[in-house]
């Protein structure tokens, strides 16, 4: 069987894996060596170029166009002195991976020869024909137009490959209407939202001085490596990116014993080599660990801009696929690869600061910066409690319906966890709020009396999806295969409307009463305290008691991707995108149709190799073991004994429930009575998905009865504990 091979080769692999000897080069000496930093700018650059783009980089003040072809030519030589050939225009389609065209820098000239050009021209605007990547009806192919535009924020970089290298550009992917094809112009429309309105804050504080106020991400990776050989003895695991099928083992993470335990020798070369390379394209990663599950690992950089570590984190999901490789094995970064071991998440910590203000999701030294942090803290919570229906459809995947609202981390019901301190201050608050003559231990904001602030919630809740953690928000739910820019531009825009929301209120209050500025913001805070409360919860998220709660507070609990994804669409999403020059409706609703398609495109595909398995390695596997049964019964009966047939009978049970399900789940997927795409999702949802797994049951059964030497498919045993 395919799954004896993968085994023998597992045992006998000889490791080919270079040393990388970090003496020779310490690793400081790696970091961004591929990344056309600030400081290889400011060497390669004229003084006045160089600054009017960091004035764009760290300002967002508007490209001077003259200086595009400077900065080329520069980019250029600085790339083929390191050994580059080609450009790229790395872009970030709807399908959540990352794109890109390749170009050549040399041209052929007249006289027979080449000649090495890049304009600025080139490195501004590209034209890839994008035509068939997913536009949600905006593009129709007869007008495939669409531009890739230099992203000046996210700096550009080289991509080593043995062969020769890539210069790779950043950049943003539209139509040729203007309107966003991509990922990143709506996070970057959203930070300049955000901005704005953080802005008007920092000015009732007195803080005048303009310095951008970005939002900041630092996302938590979870994977899963297993042996190549038996990736590919599972065509489950390498066309669906999850077992499909696979009994749960005698030993699964019952013990405990992976989490935090001792990295393997063999992963824990690859995460040294995988980490150099994320180090040479400046991406800083800084922790890695054993995660929950067998086979399960995390490594988390320190956090960036919004934006730069969007970028970050699809080229972090890149070299870790790579190098896995490399190293005989197969990442896998599906949110629920193996049934019944935990699932990988993506956590995203959210927060935003600037360069004179810093995190302004830090509680202060004093009262007046713990106003203002408390106010900045007020609009999340009004954001997340506005927009649960918007947060949960953001990280609505197929991958991820195995994890939300599915008794696993973290539930479906968006909730914030504040920790016990900061939820109490709150708690006082909106309990003075109302009257004017504060009861003794209420809360006065502002004054004096304001307690210092947690600095470090020491409390953690693992269960919550949305969680403070001393000085930042952390979302929980999002999916490890997923692009983390959906996520932040969700997160942002709720985020840039509430604090438009609050500014508003206090500035209405303070212009009528001008030394009136704690009082509003204490009517303010308890204003919104009062009607966001439910969504804030601090006990376990898992638990049915919450289930009910949350049903009784009114929170939504959206268990499905059918369920979740049209809150992207409801008229106040569609208002408040458009509000903030986020998103217009055409797009968010060509967004809604990508999403909704591209559920249907991985439920089918994995329908199909489910059907495929079962009817191509199972069903054989099962009707040749029934045939040994069958045969033992026959002989033994021949020589006078009597054969208990039981096991016959069960094993002949289980044929007959395996060829139903095949016939049921064929029924399912044949079955095109749905027409528009909400019907298409339910019916993936309430029909092919409950086929597949009751298939899958029999299956299971099966496996734990079928003859070891005749089973097909590498075991869960096998795949997570052989390394
Ligand atoms: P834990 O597992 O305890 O949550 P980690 O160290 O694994 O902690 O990850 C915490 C993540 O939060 C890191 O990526 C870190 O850079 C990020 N982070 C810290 N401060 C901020 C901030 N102000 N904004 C965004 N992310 C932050
Ligand atoms: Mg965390």
């Amino acid at each position: 069987t395919p799954r004896r091979t993968a085994v023998a080769s597992v045992i006998n692999r000889i490791s080919s894996q270079q040393t990388i000897e970090f003496v020779d080069v310490p690793a400081q000496d790696y970091y961004s060596t591929n990344v056309f930093t600030k400081s290889v700018m400011k060497d390669r650059l004229p003084k006045t170029v160089f600054k009017s783009l960091v004035r764009t980089i760290d300002a967002g003040e508007k490209l001077d166009p003259e200086i595009a072809d400077i900065v080329a030519s520069a980019i250029k030589d600085w790339a083929m002195e390191k050994g580059a050939t080609h450009y790229a225009h790395v872009f970030y389609p709807l399908t959540g991976a990352t794109a890109e065209k390749h170009d050549s820098f040399l041209s052929p000239t007249s006289d027979g020869g080449t000649l090495s050009e890049f304009s600025g021209k080139q490195l501004c605007q590209g034209e890839p024909d994008g035509s068939s990547f997913p536009s949600g009806g905006i593009r129709v192919t007869s007008q495939a137009r669409g531009y890739t535009i230099w992203d000046v924020t996210s700096p550009a970089y080289i991509l080593e490959n043995p062969n020769g290298t890539t210069l790779c550009i950043p950049t943003a992917f539209v139509s040729w209407t203007g309107e966003a094809l991509d990922k990143k112009t709506p996070v970057l429309r959203s930070m300049q939202a955000l901005n704005k309105q953080a802005q008007r804050i920092l000015n009732i504080f007195g803080h005048e001085d303009g310095a951008f106020v970005a939002s900041t991400a630092g996302p938590e990776q979870e994977y899963f490596l297993v042996d190549r050989n038996f990736y590919y003895a599972r065509p489950d695991l390498l066309t669906a990116g999850r077992t499909l099928f696979g009994a749960k083992p005698p030993k699964g993470q019952e013990f405990d014993d992976h989490y935090f335990g001792a990295i393997p020798e063999r992963v824990l070369a690859f995460m040294c080599e995988a980490e150099r390379e994320l180090f040479k394209l400046g991406i800083p990663v800084k922790t890695r660990h054993n995660e929950v599950a067998p086979g399960q690992f995390e490594v988390a950089p320190v956090f960036e801009s919004a934006n730069v570590a969007a970028d970050h984190q699809q080229l972090m999901m890149l070299t870790l696929r790579k190098t896995a490789e490399k190293y005989g094995m197969a990442c896998l970064l599906h949110e629920k690869p193996f049934a019944g071991v935990n699932g990988s998440g993506k956590h995203v910590n959210w927060s935003l600061g600037s360069s004179s203000q810093g995190n302004l999701l830090d509680p202060g030294d004093t009262p007046h910066e713990n106003a203002q942090f408390l106010v900045f803290c007020a609009a999340v919570i009004r954001a997340v409690y506005k927009h649960q229906g918007l947060l949960r459809a953001v990280v609505a995947s197929a991958g991820n319906d195995h994890r939300l609202g599915a008794n696993e981390a973290p539930p479906a019901i968006i909730s914030i966890f504040l920790g016990d301190q900061l939820a109490d201050v709150f708690e006082q608050i909106k309990a003075g709020g109302a009257s004017s003559s504060l009861p003794s231990g209420t809360l006065e904001v502002g004054v004096d009396v304001l307690p210092p602030l947690p600095k470090d919630a020491g409390d953690r809740n693992r269960t919550s999806p949305f969680a403070f953690t001393g000085n930042r928000f952390e979302f929980r739910a999002v999916g490890s295969n997923q692009s983390i820019s959906g996520p932040l531009v969700a997160m942002n825009t709720i985020i840039a409307e509430s604090i438009d929301y609050c500014a508003t209120k206090i500035e209405e209050s303070i212009a009528s009463d001008p030394d009136g500025l704690n009082a509003a913001i204490q009517s303010l805070l308890s204003e919104v305290i009062t009607e966001c409360s439910p969504v804030i919860f601090n006990g376990d998220g898992y638990s049915e008691e919450w289930h009910k709660e949350a049903e009784k507070r009114g929170l939504l609990n959206l268990k499905t991707t059918a369920d979740a994804l049209p809150q992207l669409a409801t008229p106040e999403t569609i208002e408040m995108f458009a509000n903030y020059g986020v998103l217009s409706e055409r797009e968010l609703e060509s967004r809604l149709e990508t999403y909704q398609e591209q559920y249907c495109m991985t439920v089918s595909v994995e329908a199909s190799v489910a059907l495929s398995l079962a009817r191509t390695m199972i069903f054989p596997a099962a009707i040749r073991y029934q045939n040994e049964l069958a045969s033992t019964c026959a002989n033994l009966k021949a020589v006078g004994y009597e054969f208990d047939t039981d096991t016959l009978d069960s094993m002949t049970a289980l044929v007959k429930s395996l060829q139903d399900g095949i016939a049921t789940l064929e029924h399912a997927i044949n079955d095109v009575s749905a027409t528009t795409p909400d019907e298409e999702c339910r019916h993936c949802c309430d029909a092919i998905l409950p086929s597949m797994l009751a298939l899958r049951e029999t299956v299971d059964k099966l496996e734990e009865v079928v003859a070891d030497d005749i089973w097909p498919l590498p075991t869960y045993q096998e795949m997570l504990f052989i390394k």
